[in-house]
C-alpha cells in the first residue's frame, strides 16, 4: 500500500516538473521576438507562437470538414515560414457559402481553401477569377486582395492594416497538383501516353482536362453515370480535339490507370473498375486519388500485378502547397508540410 503511494507521488512529481518546464519554455517563447522554429505536431504546441491581436487567418470551408488534413499541413507550413498566421477549418453549409466568404473577407482573412461541395458554387461567388479557375472550371483556393498604390491588386498578406476595399479572387490549384503528384510519385509525364481514367466527378473531370492539356495521346474514360462521362468527353473534344477519347475500357495496355472515384474510401467498397473488362497487369502505373486508407484494394491489387503505384497524398500536398504560395508569395516548405500531412493522416 505504502509502496503504491510512494510510486504515485513520484509520478506526480515528474509530471509537475515536466509541466513547469513546458510553462517556462512557453513563457520564454512569448517574450522572444518571433523567429522561425521547427513545427512539431499540433497548432497549440510550443513551436507555434501564441495567437495575438495581430494573428492573421486562412481557413478551409467544406461540408463536412472534420476529416480535413489541411489545417495540420498548412499550419506546419505557416509555422515553418515564421508567419503569425493560423489556418482553421469551418463546416459551412452550401447555402451559407456566400456569407461565409464575405465574412472572411470582412475580417481581413488572407485566403481560403474550398472543398466538397463548394468548388463549383464559388465560381459565381468570388469577385474575380484567376485564369486557372476559368480553365479548370472550379475554385479550390480563394485569395483576398487589396489595391496597392498604383491600383494593382495585391495579396492581403502584404498589408499590415485592414484595407478599406478588399476583393476575393478564385484560383484552382487542383489540376497542377494532379500533374505534379503523377510526376513526383510515379515519374509519369503525360505527353503521348495512354490513360484509363476511372471517374468523371469533380476530381475526375479536372484530371481528364489536365491530362488532355498536358498532351495525353489517348484517354479511356469510365464512369458509373455514363452521361457525366459523355459531358467530360464533349468538353475535351471541344478544347483538345487532338486527344483520342474513348468511353469505356482499353483493349490493351495503358501507361496509367487512375482512380478518381470514391470507391476505396470504405473497407467494403468494390473495386473501381470491372475485372471482367480490364486487368491491372495491363497498366504500367496506377494512381489512386484516395489517400485514406494509404493502400486501397485497388492499390494493393496493382502492387501485386507489378505496377508502379501511388496514392493521393502527393496531390493533396501540392494543391495545398500552391495555395500557400499564392497567399504568402513564398515557396512552400513542402517537405515539412508532407511530414505534417503524413502524421495527421496516418498517425
Ligand atoms: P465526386 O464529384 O462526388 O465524384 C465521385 C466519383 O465517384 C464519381 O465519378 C462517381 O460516379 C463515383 N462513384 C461514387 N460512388 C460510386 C459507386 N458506388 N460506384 C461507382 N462509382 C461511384 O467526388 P470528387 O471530388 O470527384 O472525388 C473523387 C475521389 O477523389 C474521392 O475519393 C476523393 O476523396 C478523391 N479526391 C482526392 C483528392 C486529393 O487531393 N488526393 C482531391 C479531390 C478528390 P457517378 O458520377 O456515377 O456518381
Amino acid at each position: 500500500m505504502r509502496l503504491t503511494a510512494i510510486r504515485r507521488e513520484a509520478k506526480a512529481a515528474t509530471v509537475r516538473a515536466e509541466n513547469e518546464k513546458r510553462f517556462r519554455a512557453l513563457a520564454h517563447i512569448s517574450l522572444c521576438t518571433w523567429r522561425r522554429v521547427p513545427y512539431k505536431h499540433g497548432v497549440s504546441e510550443l513551436s507555434a507562437r501564441s495567437i495575438d491581436a495581430g494573428t492573421r487567418y486562412c481557413a478551409v470551408y467544406g461540408h463536412p470538414v472534420r476529416h480535413s488534413a489541411s489545417p495540420a499541413m498548412q499550419n506546419a507550413g505557416l509555422a515553418a515560414l515564421g508567419l503569425n498566421w493560423r489556418y482553421l477549418g469551418f463546416d459551412v453549409h452550401p447555402e451559407s457559402l456566400p456569407s461565409a466568404i464575405a465574412g472572411a473577407q470582412a475580417m481581413n482573412f488572407i485566403g481560403l481553401n474550398l472543398t466538397v461541395p463548394h468548388k463549383l458554387l464559388a465560381l459565381d461567388i468570388v469577385d474575380a477569377l484567376d485564369d486557372s479557375a476559368k480553365l479548370w472550371g472550379s475554385v479550390n483556393t480563394v485569395r483576398f486582395e487589396a489595391q496597392g498604390e498604383q491600383g494593382e491588386w495585391k495579396p492581403l498578406g502584404e498589408f499590415a492594416n485592414a484595407p478599406r476595399k478588399v476583393r476575393s479572387r478564385g484560383f484552382n490549384t487542383d489540376a497542377e497538383a494532379v500533374a505534379r503528384a503523377l510526376r513526383e510519385d510515379l515519374q509519369f509525364e503525360s505527353r503521348g501516353k495512354t490513360v484509363l481514367l476511372l471517374g468523371a466527378g469533380g476530381a475526375g473531370r479536372t484530371a481528364a482536362l489536365k491530362l488532355a492539356s498536358a498532351g495525353v495521346a489517348q484517354l479511356f474514360l469510365v464512369n458509373r453515370t455514363q452521361s457525366k462521362a459523355e459531358t467530360v468527353a464533349k468538353e475535351i473534344g471541344r478544347l483538345y480535339p487532338e486527344v483520342m477519347l474513348d468511353l469505356g475500357y482499353p483493349p490493351g495496355k495503358v501507361d496509367l490507370a487512375l482512380n478518381a472515384t470514391s470507391l476505396g474510401l470504405r473497407p467494403d467498397d468494390p473495386l473501381p473498375f470491372a475485372e471482367t473488362h480490364f486487368a491491372l497487369h495491363d497498366a504500367a502505373a496506377v494512381f489512386d486519388m484516395i489517400y485514406r486508407p494509404a493502400e486501397t484494394p485497388f492499390i494493393k491489387l496493382a502492387q501485386a500485378a507489378g505496377c508502379r503505384t501511388a496514392n493521393g497524398l502527393g496531390m493533396l500536398l501540392h494543391q495545398g502547397a500552391r495555395a500557400l504560395e499564392l497567399w504568402t508569395g513564398q515557396p512552400a516548405p513542402t517537405a515539412i508540410m508532407r511530414e505534417a500531412l503524413q502524421k495527421n493522416v496516418y498517425g
